[in-house]
């Protein structure tokens, strides 16, 4: 070994000695502010509510992936809001990175996590603390799942009308944190019109608590529409007023068949009208999707034969069963007439209703006949939706990797779903994929989210449905609420 090569490997050598006792320092700096802050975790809400070792790798981060364990720092499990307070401010206080759980039921990796982050869940807040029958309003934690919420006002002859298929797990919080939609938002709205009250706590442990039963309030900024909608990266919701309505006491469908989609948009404008006020859902399914949802193993059998371009579920919540029966018909019949439908199937019976609406709400005979599946929740014009989704089935079904894609949506608010199975799955591929749906929303005004939210899969293609400088806004309130950034880090923005 010459002198040269000799002198260039001590000086590696001795480089890499120094790099290893910084890490190993820093390493073990690390781990001594990881234990104290457990520490001091459970010595400021008590050790039944802090999980750590075994009982973390128990949980898992999504209700569609209970097979892959949790790995996190430790799970918090807090009682009250002021439990989250006093969670929050030692957080704050070490810069410990937040994941919040709900009922894990999102679909964009909104409660994805890092073996270094807190999880805090809300899963023991889980009281319904008042219904008022006169305001019309429910008072909850924000555990409490959607389900029981709607038992609740059921029980108390009224209606708490946001509804779709993950209402068995989702939570109140996480479903004002996405500000999920549903089947029913063209009569009654998204999460965002049915909180009047809300309270929150801030990434500093500061409690915003506004729980007014108010459906009116302009004095000053409608604080509670920062929280809504904001994936849980600026404050942690932990209790909330949500409106009720009065219970329908009529319920009729039927399923349409359609030749065009021009046909679709006068169909809903004509059954609007003619409803006075009761249409409730109106979702459009394309004829792959149809097929799929009732042939088996699908357990309905289809009321229309498969010969249409469109099809059309609708409902309509009245108070007088006989009057609504007689208005759908008479409806229905003159859609006919008219050519605005090729074919029309009223359900004539409760158990027709459910038979109807299991084709849309059960999608699992879709979901199991893809693969590598990717989802997607866009919304557009009305107008636009015909033309531009099928231009995107169309490139989608050009691609060699993709076997299927089924369409539908909530076609009343503009929101259409749509389900692709693969025959391989990598970054690349989904990228692309991503690329062909979200590229056409922008030139029609349109949003890559609908619905479900950005969380962290959808970030790379926020600037596709934002401009600049409503990222930039989004980035300034972020920081200025969570200016350590503790609160879903990587998550929307
Ligand atoms: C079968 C199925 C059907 C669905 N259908 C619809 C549909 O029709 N319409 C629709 O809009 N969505 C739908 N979804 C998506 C999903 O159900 C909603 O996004 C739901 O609102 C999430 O609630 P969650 O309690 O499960 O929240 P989680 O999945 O636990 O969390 C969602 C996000 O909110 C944050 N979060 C959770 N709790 C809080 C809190 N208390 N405070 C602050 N942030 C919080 C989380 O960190 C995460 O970012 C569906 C999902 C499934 C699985």
């Amino acid at each position: 070994m010459n002198l040269t090569v000799y002198f260039t490997l001590c000086k590696q050598w001795s480089l890499q000695a120094i790099k290893r006792k910084r890490i190993h320092t820093f390493g073990k700096t690390l781990f001594c502010v990881e234990e104290r802050f457990t520490e001091r975790l459970i010595s400021v809400v008590g050790k039944e509510q802090i999980l750590t070792g075994t009982a973390v790798r128990d949980r898992y981060h999504h209700v569609w992936k209970m097979d892959q364990p949790l790995d996190v720092l430790a799970v918090a499990l807090p009682r009250t809001t002021g439990d989250v307070s006093k969670i929050m401010k030692l957080c704050h206080e070490y810069h410990q990175p937040v994941v919040i759980h709900g009922g894990l039921t999102n679909l964009v990796g909104g409660t994805e996590t890092r073996a270094k982050d807190l999880v805090i869940s809300l899963e023991k807040l889980n009281k319904i603390q008042e219904v008022d029958a006169e305001s019309r309003t429910i008072t909850v934690q924000a555990g409490v799942i959607l389900e029981n919420v709607q038992k609740a006002a059921i029980e108390n002859g009224l209606l708490f009308p946001l509804n779709f298929g993950a209402k068995g797990s989702a939570q109140i919080g996480g479903i004002l944190a996405t500000n999920a939609g549903g089947l029913q938002v063209v009569r009654y709205g998204m999460a965002r019109q049915l909180a009047v009250g809300l309270e929150a706590v801030l990434a500093d442990g500061t409690v915003i608590s506004s729980m007014k039963k108010l459906i009116k309030d302009n004095s000053g900024y409608d604080l509670k529409q920062l929280f809504i909608g904001s994936e849980g990266t600026l404050g942690i919701i932990t209790r909330a007023v949500l409106r009720l309505v009065e219970k329908p006491g009529s319920r009729v469908s039927a399923l349409a068949g359609l030749e065009s989609y021009a046909q679709v948009v006068t169909f809903l404008k004509f059954m609007d009208q003619g409803l006075a006020g009761t249409l409730t859902s109106f979702e459009l399914m394309w004829p792959q999707t149809y097929k799929a949802l009732t042939t088996p193993p699908a357990t309905v059998q289809p009321p229309l034969p498969y010969q249409y371009n469109y099809y059309v579920l609708l409902d309509s919540m009245g108070s007088d069963p006989e009057f609504d029966t007689r208005r759908l018909h008479h409806l229905l019949e003159q859609a006919l007439e008219r050519g605005i439908v090729q074919d029309a199937a009223p359900a004539n019976s409760e158990s027709d209703i459910i038979r109807f609406w299991t084709i849309r709400e059960d999608v699992e005979p879709m979901i199991n006949a893809c693969n590598n599946i990717q989802q997607f929740d866009i919304s557009l014009p009305i107008p636009m939706i015909g033309q531009t989704i099928n231009e995107i089935l169309e490139t989608l079904h050009q691609m060699p990797e993709v076997e299927r894609v089924f369409a539908f949506g909530h076609i009343a608010d503009g929101n259409i779903h749509l389900v692709v199975g693969k025959n391989q799955q990598s970054s690349k591929l989904i990228d692309q994929i991503n690329m062909k749906v979200y590229s056409p929303l922008k030139a029609v005004g349109g949003s890559i989210s609908a619905e479900h939210g950005i969380g962290a899969h959808k970030k790379q293609y926020l600037h596709l449905s934002r401009s600049d400088q409503e990222i930039q806004l989004m980035k300034i309130l972020k920081n200025s609420l969570d200016p350590f950034n503790i609160l879903n880090p990587g998550k929307v923005l």
